[in-house]
């Protein structure tokens, strides 16, 4: 077999890898199970594309959004490989049913977890040669598996189910805690750790503390007076996200700016990244929907509206700033009482003890009078005003304990008990984990020393030097600050400079 730097070169015309990849791909050719760790911006991807085009089988890659999956297909099929699928749910039926009946001619198959609990999708997958299963974002495991998406849970099953294929988990942000977290989930491999540094030298920590959340508006609109270069600011509500672009959109004429969020529709969310990435857009105001996997390199300034929920998800947004490593800034800006609305965030992603406590008396009461009661769950979310979320939580706990069965069935069980303190004490565990976490971010934002050293502390034990500017604390200067501009002022410029090349020799005949 030729070395790995030639294959590098053939399939993806780059003559050297960058840092960490050729390690994890040595690895994972040699059949090791590999946790990876690696910065934003570090190449995650070749990781597994091209080991996809060296080994016999087949590989899964599974990914936590349809965003990322669409993303990632097109830009292989442009590279003219074609053996690439991704099944989701933007697919018709009609489409889903032919990729899963034709899963065995592809080489890279990228899925949900979700639809990796679709026995359909499982049975064929079974039947395949499947070389390498890759966890993207693994992270997601911890971070979401918890409440949200239980299926990142049960992916230990479907390794099993596949006959122990080689596994890469890949993440650029996990602590020692969340990357623990992960290999316990995934606990029937052994892992080999490749953990790299995710600090970024080149990205500016600039932190402004307003008195009113109406300043924060008056200091973006200056900010984008003053700056037009690709710019993401960040908010946890749709419809901040709206009023935000709306008033950009009217202060500055010149500028392209769209908003981003859950509730638009996916071909409006598609069309939108695309437009960002193709320059088309200068500003985007968007919630933490919108961001992960998007494959831009220079992107300027991400401005924080509203703090995210914890520091990791925090460093990944940033992570997003400067992956051509020019100089690039990150502004977060807060107002007081802005922890309360993470906090808010926090708290509604949990079910109420209350209300647990109130559907398991009714669980307990149903299963004394009879074997088998049929239900309807959604009901329960009525009842007790349950959100989706919660919904799968509490069902998911009912099911690994027995005591509901095929979504519908309430069978009588000798756990119900158990499962309530399990429930409980999994709720009250969560929701402290979580605000300690919240915590962490506070503790960053209210930090008197350096913010890069403070920032990824607990991540690596050495953090570089600011390649160009630091942060506030160390005395960068916000308004200072001199990137190269793009966008429409980028237009006007070069517009400019042709009129003038145009305009000179006429001068000088003059
Ligand atoms: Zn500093």
């Amino acid at each position: 077999m030729e070395n790995l730097e030639n294959s590098l070169e053939r399939y993806f015309s780059y003559k050297t890898f960058r840092t960490g990849q050729k390690e994890i791909i040595s690895d994972i050719m040699a059949g090791q199970h590999v946790l990876a760790t690696l910065p934003t911006g570090a190449g995650k991807s070749i990781c597994y594309q091209l080991p996809a085009l060296l080994v016999k089988g087949g590989v899964i890659v599974v990914t936590p959004l349809l965003s990322l999956m669409e993303d990632q297909v097109k830009q292989m099929k442009q590279r003219g490989y074609s053996h690439i699928t991704s099944l989701n749910t933007f697919n018709t039926e009609q489409e889903r049913l032919t990729i899963i009946r034709n899963l065995h001619k592809y080489k890279l198959i990228f899925l949900s977890p979700e639809m990796l609990q679709n026995q359909n999708v499982l049975k064929k997958l079974m039947l395949i040669d499947i070389s390498l299963f890759v966890i993207d974002e693994a992270h997601c495991i911890s971070q979401w598996g918890h409440e949200f998406r239980p299926d990142y849970l049960k992916l230990n099953n479907v390794i099993v189910d596949l006959k122990y294929p080689t596994i890469l988990a890949l993440t650029a942000t996990a602590t020692p805690d969340v990357q623990k977290d992960v290999i316990s989930q995934l606990a029937s491999v052994k892992f080999k750790k490749h953990i790299y540094p995710m600090d970024r030298d080149n990205i500016a920590l600039y932190v402004k503390q307003v008195d009113h959340h109406h300043e924060k508006d008056r200091f973006i609109i200056a900010v984008l007076e003053r700056y037009n270069v690709p710019t993401m600011i960040y908010f946890s509500s749709k419809k901040e996200t709206e009023r935000v672009a709306s008033i950009i959109n009217q202060r500055f004429d010149q500028l392209n700016v769209a908003y981003y969020h859950g509730d638009l529709d996916t071909s409006d969310r598609l069309l939108i990244q695309q437009q960002f990435m193709e320059n088309q857009l200068d500003v985007i105001c968007c919630t933490s929907a919108f961001g992960m996997g998007i494959n831009k390199s220079d992107i300027r300034l991400i401005i924080h509206y509203h703090l995210p929920t914890q520091l990791e998800s925090f460093i990944q947004e940033v992570g997003r700033a400067g992956r051509d490593q020019l100089e690039s800034v990150s502004i977060t800006l807060i107002s007081p009482n802005d922890h309360q609305i993470p906090q808010r965030l926090i708290e509604s992603e949990l079910p109420s003890l209350e209300s647990v406590e109130m559907l398991w008396s009714e669980i307990e009461l149903l299963s004394q009078s009879k074997l088998t009661v049929k239900v309807d769950t959604n009901e329960w979310a009525q009842r007790y005003n349950f959100s989706e979320v919660h919904l799968r939580f509490i069902k998911n706990f009912l099911e690994a304990y027995g005591i509901l069965k095929y979504n519908k069935y309430i069978v009588s069980h000798s756990s119900i008990h158990e499962a309530k303190i399990a429930i409980i004490n999994k709720i009250k565990e969560r929701s402290r984990y979580k605000k300690h976490k919240l915590n962490e971010l506070l503790n960053w934002l209210a930090t008197s020393g350096c913010r890069r050293q403070r920032l990824y502390a607990k991540f690596q034990s050495h953090i570089s030097p600011a390649k160009y500017q630091c942060c506030d604390r160390c005395g960068f200067d916000l308004f200072q600050w001199q990137p190269k501009q793009s966008g429409y002022r980028q237009r006007i410029n070069d517009y400019l400079s042709q009129l003038k090349s145009v305009m000179i020799p006429f001068n000088e005949d003059e």
